[in-house]
């Protein structure tokens, strides 16, 4: 069994060699050396456990809003919580279960229907119920981490396990929530009327949309604010609006998104972000943190 590899033992989920770009915002980047899709959460532990024994890392992708894959590719394994196991939406009274692969507009458009409040000023954060937890997904009109309950892990001994209320922390941007997957979660909203949610909802969408890149670009958010300025205020005080490396560039409508055309690499984001950096700290002294996580 030790040398089977991943993709002969899980056959029915796993694929090897599998290009990410088409599974990231940014569009980019190359292959997985395995790509799994597993169909419950037996599978899922089974896979991390024969991975961790043939010392291959594991990754969760979310909908890779957060991501860049470099163009070498990724080596050991990408997860994707896509299948129905993963997606599930249940609701009972204000309490809202939902699996950590749901896209957070699913869980948005299903809440609102149930006239239930609370996260519909997340509208237009391109993210995963999962992927937005683990980095309290928001701004300071709202953030996901409010409304969790309860989530439920795979832990380092792959079991599946709850996080209760009182274990869960959410700062700005940032959770304690480091376990090696984010399976499912519970959230507590309030009931309001239709017209007040969608509201809020429209007057959320309009600020985002003016605020990011369109919808249709390839795009990405490079930096992390540090405490009490923001990154695309220091990029454009280094005079750094619209900077531009090969097919990659910052976003006219914000300086810390990248926006990607046609025939861009990776590494032209990478040769951007390091060149944003160091005009930075000349120019401010200031050291800019990656929201981007590279892959
Ligand atoms: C145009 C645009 C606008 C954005 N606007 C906002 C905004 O307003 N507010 C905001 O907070 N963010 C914003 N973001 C950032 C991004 O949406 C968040 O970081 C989001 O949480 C990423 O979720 P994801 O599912 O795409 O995760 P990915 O990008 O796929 O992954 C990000 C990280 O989370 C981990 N992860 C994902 N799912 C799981 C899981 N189930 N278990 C364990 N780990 C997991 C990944 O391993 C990775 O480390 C924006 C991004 C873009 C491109």
């Amino acid at each position: 069994m030790g040398m089977m590899s991943l993709a002969q033992r899980f056959s029915e989920f796993v694929q090897p060699g599998v290009p990410l770009a088409p599974y990231t915002t940014l569009r980019l980047g190359g292959p997985a050396e395995y790509l799994a899709q597993p169909r419950s959460v037996a599978e899922l532990a089974d896979l991390m456990k024969a991975a961790a024994d043939q010392r291959l890392p594991t990754r969760v992708l979310g909908l890779g809003s957060n991501v860049l894959v470099s163009d070498e590719g990724v080596k050991g394994v990408v997860i994707r919580l896509s299948e129905p196991a993963f997606r599930q939406i249940d609701i009972e009274g204000t309490r809202v279960r939902v699996g950590s692969g749901t896209p957070l507009m699913d869980l948005i458009r299903e809440s609102t229907l149930r006239r239930l409040s609370g996260l519909e000023t997340l509208v237009g954060i391109r993210a995963t119920v999962g992927g937005a937890l683990r980095v309290n997904a928001g701004d300071r009109t709202g953030e996901i981490g409010q409304y969790a309950r309860r989530v439920q892990v795979l832990d380092r001994d792959f079991q599946a396990v709850w996080r209760e209320h009182d274990e869960l922390k959410f700062g700005e941007q940032s959770s304690n929530l480091d376990d090696p997957v984010i399976l499912s979660a519970e959230f507590e909203l309030d009931i309001d009327s239709a017209d007040a949610i969608v509201k809020r909802m429209r007057k959320a969408w309009i600020l985002r949309q003016s605020r990011q890149p369109s919808v249709h670009e390839p795009t990405a958010r490079l930096f992390r604010d540090p405490r009490g300025l923001t990154a695309a205020a220091l990029i454009e005080r280094a005079e750094l609006a619209q900077a531009k490396v090969g097919q990659a560039r910052l976003s006219e409508r914000h300086a810390n998104y990248v926006v990607t055309s046609l025939g861009a690499t990776s590494r032209d984001v990478l040769r951007l972000l390091e060149m944003i950096r160091s005009k930075v700290r000349e120019s401010s002294g200031l050291q800019l943190d990656l929201d981007l996580q590279i892959w």
